[in-house]
């Protein structure tokens, strides 16, 4: 059984419920929310669809239904308003946090636990300094969402098939991430020379800077056009799940605790991890030019500068 526990069930909560559901990763799903009543509300109205994908059991509950979860998976808080940043929400969400380590985490000391609430790289580091869960077990979905809307933009001007596309967004989930341009590459081809050795009709020069604002930028466009961010995070910590529970070592952006790699200590945000059943386990130091070192060290500043900012 794959049990998965999601504590705030709002939109995102609520559309990681639908999708593990419809992708069959999980059989078991908990949805637990102060507001216990959408809780039930969004867990009767996922299962009611199961007939017509595949069989999973899922109920709202409260912390103790935690019990035996391979995934606890938090997206409780208060989101972003327009206008607002993530590190706006810091100290209101860092304190929903505190409150549900205390109650979750005796009932499910051994599970993997997915920090998706934001600002997602300060509640991560919370979480690894406050729960005494072990830090391979304590991931932050930090970039990988970024790193989908940057590889879902370079398909679309690259004009080629997404899984073609292999790049990251580096640092924190928000204003200081970057892309390292210089590892980014298309059908193993450096992104930087990837038209020059395409036959046929050359793609328009590929803006770099437009591109990196587009990702940075496309959260708060998209809370604009409809209020809340949703389907992409969710397929995003899908991704996550399926890797943690499939077991097979994967790849991906997401925010860990850093202990000295490229000079960074003591701050969680995103390189890449290999993430697998021992959960993050594993990070890659992908060799990166001085400047976009420099813009990793600069990332971990800003986020240093929140988590001083507030009381953990
Ligand atoms: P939402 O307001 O729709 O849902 C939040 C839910 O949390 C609500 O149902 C609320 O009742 C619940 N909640 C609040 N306090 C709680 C508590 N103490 N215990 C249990 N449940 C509690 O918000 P949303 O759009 O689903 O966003 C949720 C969080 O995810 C926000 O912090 C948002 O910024 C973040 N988010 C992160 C990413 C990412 O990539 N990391 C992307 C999108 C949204």
């Amino acid at each position: 059984m794959n049990k998965v526990t999601i504590i705030g069930c709002g939109s995102v909560g609520s559309t990681i419920a639908y999708t593990l559901t419809v992708t069959g990763i999980a059989s078991s799903i908990v949805m637990v929310d102060v507001n216990n009543e959408r809780a039930q509300g969004e867990a009767m109205d996922i299962i009611q669809g199961t007939p017509f994908c595949g069989p999973c059991a899922i109920h709202a509950g409260d912390y103790s239904d935690a019990v035996g979860s391979d995934i606890v998976i938090i997206t409780a808080g208060v989101a972003r308003k327009p206008g607002q940043s993530r590190l706006d929400l810091a100290q209101i969400n860092v304190n929903i946090l505190k409150s549900i380590i205390s109650s979750v985490v005796k009932y499910a000391p051994d599970a993997n636990y997915i920090i998706v609430s934001n600002p997602v790289d300060v509640l991560t580091y919370a979480f690894c300094k406050l729960s005494g869960v072990p830090e391979e077990r304590v991931i932050g979905s930090g970039t990988i969402l970024d790193t989908a809307r940057l590889r879902s933009r370079l398909s679309e001007c690259c004009a080629i098939n997404q899984l073609n596309v292999h790049a990251y967004v580096f640092g924190e989930h928000g204003d200081s991430s970057f892309v390292p341009w210089t590892t980014a590459n298309i059908a193993n081809v450096p992104i930087l020379q990837y038209n020059e050795v395409r036959s046929g009709e050359k793609l328009p020069p590929l803006a770099y800077d437009d591109i990196e604002d587009y990702v940075r930028k496309s959260g708060a466009r998209i809370i604009q056009g409809k209020g809340a961010t949703y389907y992409a995070v969710a397929i995003s910590v899908c991704h996550i799940c399926k890797a943690l529970l499939d077991g097979i070592d994967t790849a991906m952006t997401v925010s860990t605790m850093l202990h000295g790699e490229y000079g960074i200590d003591d701050v969680c945000l995103s390189i890449v991890n290999v993430v697998g059943n021992k959960g993050a386990h594993t990070k890659v130091l992908l060799p990166l030019s001085p400047e976009e070192e420099a813009m990793l060290r600069k990332s971990a500043d800003s986020l240093k500068a929140v988590i001083n900012s507030i009381t953990i």
